[in-house]
């Protein structure tokens, strides 16, 4: 029997996710598309695709990709849709908000480890997840076979899913995505003024500032949801700073051995 999987928000994440998962003969897909270019694409690959949430009402697994900001409205519409047995999962960059409330249905978060600095469906790709972390934070109502399911999926797309508590979530995603986001920023805008350092800028400087493209509504919401936390990733910004006075060398020799022994070849995170 299949397994009936709905997808909200067809952007980056969803339309890569659903691009992914059509593959699968064990899946039978029904997407909810503002867009209407994006629904008729679907419909030509018998899709179920509609503009209406009540689409995803026979799904047993619902994955919530809308921004950041529209997630819990999605979630308090799902409410009036799906049955208590259905899991919904939803995908946003900042975990604890999304918990808060408890739900009459099976809530799991979710946070794919992936990502490009472009959006839309158009710009969506199926090895997107590819060897990429996918966290997932359990919220209410759900059982381990909910889990296992949900894990199920997710290692379809070549993901590897790591559960983790939501609030230890976004303080990790504060450093290691949003304050390099920040940064990437303020390293552009401190520079942009200067004429020739403009000229001169090559591969370090196009490589730290490649954030500085990320999606500005997504940029804006990491930043007003995880505000605390970012603040957090900063203050040990500056006291690692700081701490580097008089020994330099020594310091950035040690860790350019831990840099270099975190990625593999391929520019995967090989870290278990
Ligand atoms: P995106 O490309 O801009 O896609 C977002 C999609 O959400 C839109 O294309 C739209 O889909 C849908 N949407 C817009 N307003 C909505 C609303 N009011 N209700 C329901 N759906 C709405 O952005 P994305 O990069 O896929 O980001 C989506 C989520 O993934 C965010 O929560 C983000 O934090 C998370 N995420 C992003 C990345 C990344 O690097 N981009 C990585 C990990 C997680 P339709 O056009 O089909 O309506």
């Amino acid at each position: 029997m299949t397994t009936k999987i709905g997808i909200i928000g067809l952007g980056l994440i969803g339309g890569s996710l659903l691009k992914k998962l059509r593959e699968n003969k064990d899946y039978e897909l029904f997407a909810v598309s503002g867009n209407e270019k994006t629904r008729k694409a679907l419909q030509k690959w018998g899709i179920t695709a509609g503009e209406d949430i009540k689409t995803i009402k026979p799904c047993k697994v619902v994955f919530v990709c809308s921004p950041i900001s529209k997630t819990v409205e999605v979630l308090d519409k799902l409410e009036g849709v799906v049955s208590a047995s259905t899991i919904v999962s939803d995908v946003a960059s900042v975990k604890e908000f999304v918990g808060k409330k408890k739900r009459p249905y099976k809530l799991i978060g979710g946070h794919p480890m992936a990502g490009t600095e472009k959006q839309g469906f158009e710009n969506s790709f199926k090895e997107l997840f590819e060897g990429a972390k996918w966290v997932i934070t359990p919220f209410c109502n759900y059982e381990k076979k909910d889990i296992d399911l949900l894990k199920k999926i997710i290692e379809t797309t070549g993901a590897k899913p790591i559960e983790a508590d939501a609030k230890e979530h976004d303080y990790a995603a504060a450093l290691i995505s949003h304050m390099p986001m920040i940064i990437s920023q303020v390293l552009f805008k401190s520079a942009k003024d200067n004429k020739l350092a403009m000229k001169l800028a090559s591969s370090g400087f196009r490589d730290m500032t490649r954030l500085a493209c990320s999606n500005v509504q997504m940029a804006g919401d990491m930043v007003k949801y995880n505000k605390k936390n970012i603040e957090k990733a900063f203050d040990s910004f500056i006291s690692s700073l700081n701490s580097l006075d008089g020994c330099y060398k020594e310091e950035i020799e040690e860790l350019k051995k831990l840099r270099e022994k975190m990625y593999s070849k391929e520019g995967k995170n090989i870290i278990k």
